[in-house]
């Protein structure tokens, strides 16, 4: 790169888009503009990680130094694909990097999946999280049953969330709402249904023991689906322990607590039955062909008034960005999809790996861009400003989110550490509100 400023955005101000940022900013001669469709940053550290994981949300403040960088801009309440177009950006900036995340829920593809009652985890976890796009959802918990498709973290998240008490719930930023609903829900049954054994769940060890450290919930696993103590003894450590929680969790009884957890492993949901919304769910018992589960033809069914499939989640396309449609992804090499234009994180790889995942990806890409893109007189920030006032769209700043920031923070009954703002409305309401005040 030459020692003309480099004008980049980045599309997306997830951890992907904060890492990648945060690489190319120590170079002075780098100008970053970092865009979102919300008028909040963070992606799914915001309205995806749990709301009883407060500590992982912390890393937001890592994120909020290289925001408040001097060659670093926020402009939220943007939409790239709808109020400014891909390519624009590519006219005004020397690099665009895509880091839109996989908002989109995975389709279950089986019958009766877009029965009323069937909910995927996309849209769950945004209501639980006072996302705006699903603030307004009305989900329907008046059911004694449960069922949660998938043995991922996300599964767990559901299942604890549905199961954890208001008192439980008292340190999170969880929305009132939900937490009302949840309270006020008959639910008894919650069964995590996994297509293959214990020894391929994508559960964490920690995550997996706190459903055995629940109030009024209880986990319980059949002793049946799990490797026996000789197989057991020679896993490598991290699956070890996988297996002597899921252990301890087939010693619990019932009876010990009023709700119950129920891991279920080797079933493959084949139909979700009911006429005006989900009544129940048919099951295909598998067994494993090397690490493929497959069919037995055993079937059986299992009551539910609610269905909540966490099996993974598609990038959204953007118009003029090739898209593969079977990977659920935009089409890259190694997070090029075009020239002066890349993606990095899960809009790259798909909806796999931690926050901690996309440090690397967006060190890589930063790495690519000061190799392969020669600035050359574009614009930058400054036409892009230009293009916004011309639309006349309101465009949320750094300073502005710090004060929406501020009011969520100051509207919360502690313990809870902040009250979310559910709407965009809410939310730059506050900002003016705030800034009138300032
Ligand atoms: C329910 C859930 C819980 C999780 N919990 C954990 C956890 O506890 N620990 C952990 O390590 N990992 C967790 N993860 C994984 C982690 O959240 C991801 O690895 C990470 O968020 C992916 O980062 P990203 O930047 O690619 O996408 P995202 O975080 O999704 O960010 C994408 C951003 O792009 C914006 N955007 C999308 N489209 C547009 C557009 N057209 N124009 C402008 N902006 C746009 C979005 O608003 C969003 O801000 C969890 C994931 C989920 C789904």
């Amino acid at each position: 790169m030459n020692s003309a400023n480099c004008h980049v955005a980045i599309v997306g101000t997830g951890p992907a888009g904060f890492y990648t940022a945060e690489a190319l900013a120590d170079n002075p001669a780098v100008r970053i503009d970092m865009i979102d469709r919300l008028p909040t940053p963070y992606g799914l550290i915001r309205g995806g990680v749990a709301p009883d994981h407060q500590s992982i949300k912390a890393v937001a403040r890592r994120y909020e130094k290289t925001a408040l960088r001097k060659n670093v801009r926020f402009l939220g309440n943007l939409t790239v694909g709808c109020d400014v177009g891909i390519e624009e950006l590519l006219a005004l900036y020397d690099a665009v990097v895509l880091a839109t995340g996989a908002p989109e829920d995975r389709p279950l593809g089986i019958p009766g999946a877009d029965l009323p009652g069937v909910v995927g985890s996309a849209a769950f976890v945004g209501w639980y999280n006072s996302h705006p796009d699903f603030a307004d959802l009305d989900i329907d918990l008046d059911t004694a049953s449960v069922a949660v498709i998938g043995n991922g973290n996300v599964a767990l998240d559901v299942a604890r969330i549905l199961a954890k008490t208001p008192d439980e719930m008292a340190q999170s930023d969880i929305a009132p709402y939900a937490v009302e609903r949840i309270a006020r829900a008959p639910i008894r049954d919650i069964h995590i249904f996994g297509r293959r054994g214990p020894l391929q769940a994508h559960f964490t060890p920690k995550e997996l023991g706190e459903m055995g450290e629940l109030e009024r919930a209880v986990p319980l696993v059949d002793p049946q689906q799990l490797p026996d103590e000789e197989e057991e003894a020679t896993l490598e450590p991290a699956r070890r322990k996988i297996i002597s929680i899921l252990r301890d969790f087939s010693r619990n009884r019932p009876d010990d607590k009023p709700l119950h957890v129920h891991f279920r492993f080797f079933a493959q949901p084949v139909e979700i039955m009911g006429s005006e919304r989900v009544c129940c769910m048919r099951l295909e018992h598998t067994r494993l062909e090397g690490e493929r589960a497959v069919g037995t033809g055993r079937f059986f069914e299992v009551p539910c008034g609610l269905v909540i499939p966490c099996i993974g989640y598609r990038t959204s396309p953007i118009p003029g960005v090739p898209y593969d449609e079977r990977a659920g992804r935009f089409v890259n090499e190694e997070g090029l999809i075009g020239e002066r234009l890349y993606c990095v994180g899960w809009a790259r790889r798909g909806p796999t790996g931690t926050i901690g995942t996309n440090r690397p990806d967006g060190a890589a890409i930063a790495a690519r861009i000061c190799e392969e893109v020669t600035p050359s007189g574009r614009e930058g920030g400054a036409g892009l400003d230009r293009l916004i006032a011309a639309r006349g769209l309101e465009v949320v700043r750094f300073s502005d989110w710090q004060r929406i920031d501020a009011a969520e923070c100051a509207a919360a009954t502690p313990p809870h550490p902040r009250l979310k703002f559910a709407h965009i409305t809410d939310m730059l309401e506050a900002a003016r509100e705030k800034r009138l005040a300032d």
